[in-house]
């Protein structure tokens, strides 16, 4: 008779369970995870709602431009289940021990750390902070995400000092010169985008059709679609004031011209490939050659000098409390743990690399030349690298000009007066340098285009 009881109880409320779950997710999410029982289901997350997806670790932006996270299904049903639901969770829990207990995979590919980037990460450059460079692979370490084989790992394990392909690098004269017969240009005179302060650094978003580099060192010929720009300088006063280190010279900041393989929707996608993006770096100097492209975003950098994304320090707000009591109290040691901390994801849409409106003030319609973000000298130095900032995916392909481009020291003022993501802090404090990562015996190349016309 009680086994009885017990089974009715068990199937009432295996029913009961069904219709809520069938009104939950006829409201949400058409798809019920139980109909797909050979895919693992995910928990995924989404302006502190909670949402059940099946198959892919919902990293996709979705038509509200929003993104989508992974979590390790941990507390899957904690909203969902009423309490009396207890003896189908048991049995849900010894499902889902599956799950929990299945391994965590590497971003490696062949020999590079491949990680997609689908969002934004708290992270710090200050040196002493328990978030600093070398502490980035564990930051959001709850987030998975999937690589381009399906494997699974933490959201910045690329970011790992181990890596082979990291960025940025002192760049050696390799000791010969490729001269190519062609030429490394656009393919369209002119572009129109967006200039906004992200918190890291300023950058300019290509909104109108976006031109392809043609005549890139791609093995197979593919040209790179532009993306974007952004800069980084070093913290006030610091000798070395760029990303890379070129022949034991570091000039007064570094301009990143940010591109997605040509065969690639965006950089989220090329993000995961082992060639999937094409940095071009331009050093800037002091009383170097001018350019009409940078000096129209130069004029328009005092506008967004302020951070102003709706929430001050929106994606560092961190769930990690005693992060932000070190902070507070400045006794953050040098050389201290470093804190595995996640980044507040519950904030709009401003992420590094893939971004859209919620920075903040943008100053829209700015119009430029592409062609003029390249060195009049068509000479660069190539390897293959990565990001500098998380992810770290090891997906890049690097061209650094060998001459810099112009800038003047009011601008330069700018760039280490432009207000971070942490309140009253500007670059100047602390910079947006990574530091330089080892070369690892990987071959620097330096390549000599035919003059392009503008
Ligand atoms: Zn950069």
């Amino acid at each position: 008779m009680h086994v009885l009881r017990g089974i009715t109880l068990v199937v009432l409320c295996l029913a009961a369970f069904a219709a809520a779950r069938v009104a939950e997710t006829g409201q949400e999410e058409p798809i019920d995870r139980r109909t797909q029982p050979s895919r693992p289901a995910y928990e995924s997350e989404r302006l502190g709602e909670l949402r059940y997806s099946s198959g892919h670790p919902e990293h996709t932006a979705e038509s509200d431009g929003q993104y989508y996270y992974t979590r390790k299904g941990s507390d899957q049903d904690a909203d969902a289940a009423p309490e009396h639901m207890d003896e189908f969770l048991d049995q849900q829990d010894a499902e889902d021990a599956g799950l929990e207990s299945e391994s965590i995979g590497s971003p490696l590919v062949g020999n590079k750390l491949l990680c997609p980037d689908v969002g934004r990460t708290c992270f710090r450059y200050k040196r002493d902070s328990p978030l600093r460079p070398e502490c980035w692979s564990g930051l959001d370490s709850s987030i998975l995400v999937e690589g381009s084989r399906g494997q699974k790992f933490p959201l910045n394990s690329c970011c790992n000092l181990d890596g082979k392909f990291q960025s940025p690098i002192k760049i050696y004269f390799p000791p010969r010169i490729e001269k190519r017969r062609g030429t490394l240009n656009y393919d369209n005179d002119e572009v129109e985008g967006y200039l906004e302060n992200n918190g890291v650094y300023y950058k300019y978003i290509v909104t109108s059709e976006k031109p392809t580099l043609r005549g890139t060192p791609n093995e197979d010929g593919l040209g790179y679609v532009l993306d974007s720009v952004h800069f980084h300088i070093g913290k006030r006063g610091d000798k070395r004031q760029t990303e890379h280190v070129i022949h034991g010279r570091s000039y007064s900041a570094e301009a990143h011209v940010v591109h997605h393989r040509e065969d690639y929707p965006n950089l989220e996608e090329a993000s995961a490939h082992p060639d999937g993006i094409l940095v071009i770096a331009v050093m800037l100097k002091r009383k170097a050659e001018k350019s009409r492209a940078f000096n129209t975003l130069f004029s328009n950098f005092a506008e967004v000098r302020r951070y102003t994304a709706a929430d001050f320090d929106n994606v560092c707000a961190l769930e990690n409390r005693r992060l932000a009591n070190l902070e507070l109290s400045g006794i953050v040691e040098e050389d201290g743990e470093c804190l595995k901390a996640n980044s507040n994801r519950q904030s709009d849409n401003c992420g590094i690399l893939e971004s859209g409106p919620g920075c903040g003030v943008h100053v829209t319609g700015i119009k430029l030349n592409p062609r003029s973000l390249l060195p009049r000298v068509p000479r660069y130095f190539t390897y293959e690298g990565g990001l500098t900032s998380p992810p770290c995916t090891e997906a890049t392909l690097w061209l650094v000009a060998e001459k810099p481009k112009g800038i003047t020291r009011s601008t330069l003022d700018l760039l280490y007066m432009m207000e971070t993501r942490i309140r009253k802090t500007e670059i100047g404090d602390h910079g947006n340098l990574r530091p330089l990562q080892k070369r690892h015996g990987r071959t620097i190349r330096r390549i000599q285009y035919k003059k392009a016309r503008l």
